[in-house]
C-alpha cells in the first residue's frame, strides 16, 4: 500500500476551514480505496505567524517541504497584513524555489451550478488554462524611488526567458495532445508588447513543429476575454503568462459559477521539488468563520493531487463524488445561491465517496 505525505498549508481566513474539509475527505476516500493512505503534516503558517514571528514561515521551511510528495495549500491574505507581503512571503516563497512553473486550472461547469455562460448557449465548457508561473511579470524585478515625491518613479519589470518561455509551452502542447481536442490557444499581447510577447509567438511556432496532431492557434489577450464568454465551446487548452493567465483564469472560474469551486495545481513537472496544490480563491474574510466557505474547489483541487500522485482511479472517484453532491442544490453554499455549509457539503461528498447516498 502506497503512503503519501502531505504537508498541509491552510494559510489564512477560509484557508483553514477548506483544508480541514479536504484533509477529511482525502482521509475518508483513502479508507474506502484501501489502496493507499496519507499523512498530513500541518503547518501553521501564514498571517498569524507573521504577526508572532515577523515573517510568513520560518527560514527553514522549505527544507521541511521537500521531503513531502505535495503540498495542500489553503490561501494566504489577511485585512491587516499587505497583501505583497502575504503573496511574496508565502505563496510565492514556495512556488518560485520549487520551480513549480507550470500552473494548471482546470475549468468546467459541474452538475447543478448555474454559469452565466448558459445565456449564449453553451451548455458545457472543459478549459484547462496553463499560466507561467515562474517569470513573466512576476518576476519580482523592479524599485521605486524619490517615495512620495511629485518625481516618483516605480517600475515592475517583466522578465521572460527562452528556456522559461520554451519550458511552458511545450508544456501546454503536451497537456493539449492528452486530451481528446488536442486543441490549444496561445495567448499573448504582442500587438503593443513588442519585445517578449513577440519571443512567445515564435517560440510556439517553434514548438508547434513537434506537435503536428495538436490544432492550435494565437490570440490576443483582450480578444481572448470576448472569445470566452462569447465562444467558450471554441477553447480547450490555453497557455499564457504569469499576468495574463492569472485574469483569464479569474474570468473563467466566474465563468464556471463560482470562485469557490475553481481549483490549481503548481507544478513541478520534473518532480525534483513537491508540487502545490490549491483551490483558486483567497483568504475570503467577508465569510471567515462563517462556516459557509465552499470547499468543492478545494476536493477538486484534492482530486488534481491525486492524479499527480498517480491514483487516477480514486481522483476520478472523487470527483464523482464532487458532482454528485453539485449536482443537489439543496448543497449548494450561498456563492451558488443555496444556504448549505461547509459542514453539509464536506459530510455529503465523504458519504459520496463511501458510497453510502
Ligand atoms: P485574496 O486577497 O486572498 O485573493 P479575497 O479576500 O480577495 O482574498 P477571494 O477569496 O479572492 O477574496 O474571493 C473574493 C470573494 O469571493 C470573497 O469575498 C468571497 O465572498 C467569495 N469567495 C471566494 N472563495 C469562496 C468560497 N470558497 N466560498 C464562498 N465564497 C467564496
Ligand atoms: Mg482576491
Amino acid at each position: 500500500m502506497s503512503q503519501y505525505r502531505i504537508a498541509a498549508i491552510p494559510g489564512d481566513g477560509i484557508g483553514k476551514e477548506v483544508i480541514a474539509a479536504g484533509i477529511e475527505v482525502l482521509d475518508a476516500l483513502a479508507a474506502r480505496n484501501g489502496g493507499f493512505s496519507f499523512e498530513f503534516e500541518s503547518f501553521d503558517w501564514g498571517s498569524d505567524y507573521y504577526k508572532k514571528h515577523g515573517v510568513m514561515m520560518p527560514s527553514d521551511g522549505l527544507e521541511k517541504l521537500k521531503p513531502f510528495d505535495a503540498i495542500y495549500f489553503g490561501a494566504v491574505g489577511a485585512p491587516d497584513v499587505p497583501d505583497h507581503v502575504t503573496l511574496w512571503g508565502l505563496r510565492l516563497a514556495i512556488c518560485q524555489p520549487f520551480d513549480q512553473y507550470a500552473n494548471v486550472r482546470p475549468t468546467r461547469i459541474l452538475p447543478g451550478i448555474q454559469s452565466p455562460l448558459r445565456d449564449v448557449g453553451a451548455k458545457d465548457l472543459d478549459w484547462v488554462i496553463v499560466r507561467e508561473n515562474s517569470e513573466g511579470e512576476y518576476s519580482g524585478v523592479g524599485g521605486r524611488v524619490h517615495k512620495g515625491l511629485p518625481i516618483e518613479v516605480a517600475q515592475d519589470v517583466s522578465i521572460m526567458t527562452r528556456p522559461g518561455v520554451e519550458r511552458i509551452i511545450r508544456f501546454a502542447f503536451k497537456l493539449a495532445q492528452s486530451r481528446p481536442r488536442k486543441l490549444l490557444t496561445v495567448v499573448t499581447k504582442s500587438n503593443a508588447q513588442r519585445h517578449a510577447m513577440v519571443m512567445w509567438d515564435e517560440i510556439a511556432e517553434e514548438i508547434a513543429a513537434e506537435f503536428p496532431d495538436v490544432t492550435w492557434d494565437k490570440m490576443l489577450v483582450d480578444a481572448m476575454t470576448m472569445r470566452m464568454t462569447m465562444k467558450p465551446g471554441t477553447l480547450d487548452t490555453i497557455v499564457a503568462t504569469n499576468l495574463h493567465a492569472d485574469i483569464l483564469s479569474d474570468l473563467a472560474a466566474a465563468l464556471a459559477g463560482s470562485l469557490g469551486i475553481a481549483p490549481t495545481a503548481n507544478l513541478n513537472p520534473e518532480g525534483t521539488y513537491p508540487s502545490m496544490f490549491e483551490p483558486i480563491h483567497g483568504s475570503a474574510f467577508d465569510i471567515t468563520g462563517k462556516g459557509i466557505a465552499n470547499p468543492v474547489g478545494t476536493f477538486w483541487t484534492g482530486a488534481m493531487m491525486l492524479d499527480h500522485l498517480g491514483e487516477r482511479e480514486a481522483a476520478a472517484q472523487l470527483m464523482r463524488a464532487v458532482e454528485m453532491v453539485t449536482a443537489d442544490p439543496a448543497l449548494h453554499t450561498p456563492d451558488l445561491g443555496g444556504t448549505s455549509t461547509t459542514r453539509r457539503v464536506t459530510d455529503a461528498v465523504i458519504a459520496a465517496v463511501q458510497g453510502r447516498n
